[in-house]
């Protein structure tokens, strides 16, 4: 093969189908059954429920994913919804489609300090001393964030929701790349059929294009001679059978972390890597030392399904009034077919805030029943409840902490979510980074 592809989520997928089109043969290997790894859905009671993705894509139909889908032809619509949504404040719901739904709930004191944050971030430049500034002090260094608990509690659910970090987890620096970006894309856009019809088409054109996409096939090795990669090993995990497959390029999916342990020929497996992080959360607890902000970015999400629609637009409500849920999503009110007929699928998103999963779950549930009362109890049914860390994160380095894709191996690059450009969050990012590195190929 001209390239090995590791991994067949969204990043590895992207990368098959932008080398075929540029004539390379191409080898796509993916240790489970099927493509899409976070962004994929499998069908449970009639709903797709997603792998990771609330079936959303950041920056909508103009945004970079769409962009690359599109110069690939690759069939797809994106339905966008409002920039905001909805905000769920002192116990209602605010619809609030611009800037004025913001100002009904943060009222006149709360928004002219909203305005005047828009036009340090917007319009002046940033200086330097403030670029790597957690974003909770520079809030605290423009706004008295006593005074204005809406407004701080408004910046906190976006971050929680979008990044899966709390304010003081990410730099000024990356939430002003970040939200410049938002606005200069347009709003987010729920995928027609779900992110697994998505990852279905992609996987169809690169079988079409003549990849070679082995599902159930998990690399083992990276091999390499003389500072350059030369292939890998990989095991059929149908057969037990192991295959070596040679290739000057190889473009790994799989994060840096699981990458580097390939080319030193071992393997990261998630049940040890848990324990190693409890240990080393333990020490640092002990060492009363501050947790360090650069570590994956972890998440619970909760898929419910309901008789009755209980949020009435195609965006985002976040909840400023809870303990957990940061934002809840309804992406049948873009696409019906995610659920069965005339039922509502909505997808709720939290930060991890503790090792205790159970409390974690219970804490979304009392949210769920505080936001919804009564509906939610009659007329709501939990399907899954599903928690994101170790290898399988919401993202594998918080945002802003992404790593460069070049490796020290010549032929080795590493694409996703661990490799985003700054500003570009979620798979606008990993889009992102597989357009750079094919820049990076092409020069
Ligand atoms: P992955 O999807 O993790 O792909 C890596 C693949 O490599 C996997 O399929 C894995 O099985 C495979 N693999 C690993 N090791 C090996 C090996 N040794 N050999 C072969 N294969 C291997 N993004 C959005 O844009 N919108 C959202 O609404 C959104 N919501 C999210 C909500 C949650 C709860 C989570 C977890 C994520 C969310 N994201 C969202 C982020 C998005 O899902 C990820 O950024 C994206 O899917 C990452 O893609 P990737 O290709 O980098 O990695």
């Amino acid at each position: 093969y001209d390239a090995i592809v590791i991994g067949a989520g969204l990043g590895g997928l992207l990368s098959a189908a932008q080398l075929l089109q540029r004539g390379k043969s191409v080898a796509l290997l993916e240790r489970l059954d099927h493509c899409g790894g976070r962004f994929t859905a499998k069908t449970f009671k009639g709903v797709q429920v997603s792998t990771g993705a609330v079936h959303m894509v950041p920056f909508g139909s103009s945004g970079v994913l769409a962009r690359t889908l599109r110069r690939l032809h690759i069939p797809h619509r994106l339905l966008d919804a409002d920039v905001f949504g909805s905000f769920h404040v002192h116990g209602r719901q605010v619809r609030a489609r611009g800037l004025l739904g913001v100002y009904r709930f943060l009222g006149p004191r709360q928004f002219f300090w909203f305005l005047r944050l828009g036009y340090l971030m917007f319009f002046r430049p940033l200086p330097a001393s403030e670029s790597d500034l957690p974003f909770s002090a520079w809030l605290a260094r423009h706004i008295n964030v006593e005074q204005n608990r809406e407004l701080v509690a408004f910046f906190e659910r976006i971050a929680r929701f979008a990044l899966s970090l709390e304010l003081h987890q990410v730099s000024t620096a990356e939430v002003i790349a970040t939200t410049k970006n938002m606005f200069r894309y347009g709003a987010p856009g729920i995928v027609e059929g779900g992110c697994g019809a998505l990852v279905a088409e992609l996987e169809r054109r690169l079988r079409e294009r003549g990849a070679a996409v082995l599902l159930s096939h998990e690399v083992l090795q990276i091999l390499h001679a003389d500072g350059r990669v030369t292939g890998v090993r990989a095991r059929n995990k149908a057969t037990g059978d192991e295959l070596l497959l040679s290739a000057p390029l190889v473009v790994s999916d799989i994060g840096p972390r699981a990458t580097t342990a390939l080319v030193e020929n071992r393997q990261v497996r998630q049940a040890e890597l848990l324990k190693q992080q409890r240990e080393a959360a333990q020490a640092i607890a002990a060492a009363s030392e501050a947790p360090p902000a650069y570590r994956e970015a972890v998440g619970l999400k909760v898929h419910v399904l309901s008789d009755v629609s209980l949020i009435p637009h195609r965006g985002i409500m976040y909840c400023l009034d809870t303990q957990r849920i940061a934002g809840i999503v309804q992406p049948t009110n873009c696409d019906p077919r995610l659920a069965p007929p005339g039922k509502h699928l909505l997808i709720t998103h939290q930060v991890l805030q503790s090792e205790n999963i159970e409390e974690e779950k219970a804490l979304a549930i009392a949210d769920l029943r505080r936001l919804f009362g009564e509906t939610f109890e009659r007329h709501c049914r939990i399907l899954t409840m599903s928690v994101y860390r170790g290898e399988w994160p919401v993202n594998r380095l918080a945002q802003g902490r992404d790593l460069s894709p070049v490796t020290p191996l010549q032929g080795l690059f590493l694409v996703g979510d661990a490799v985003k450009p700054s500003g570009y969050l979620m798979v606008e990012g990993v889009a992102q980074s597989v357009n750079y590195v094919l820049d990076l190929l092409d020069a």
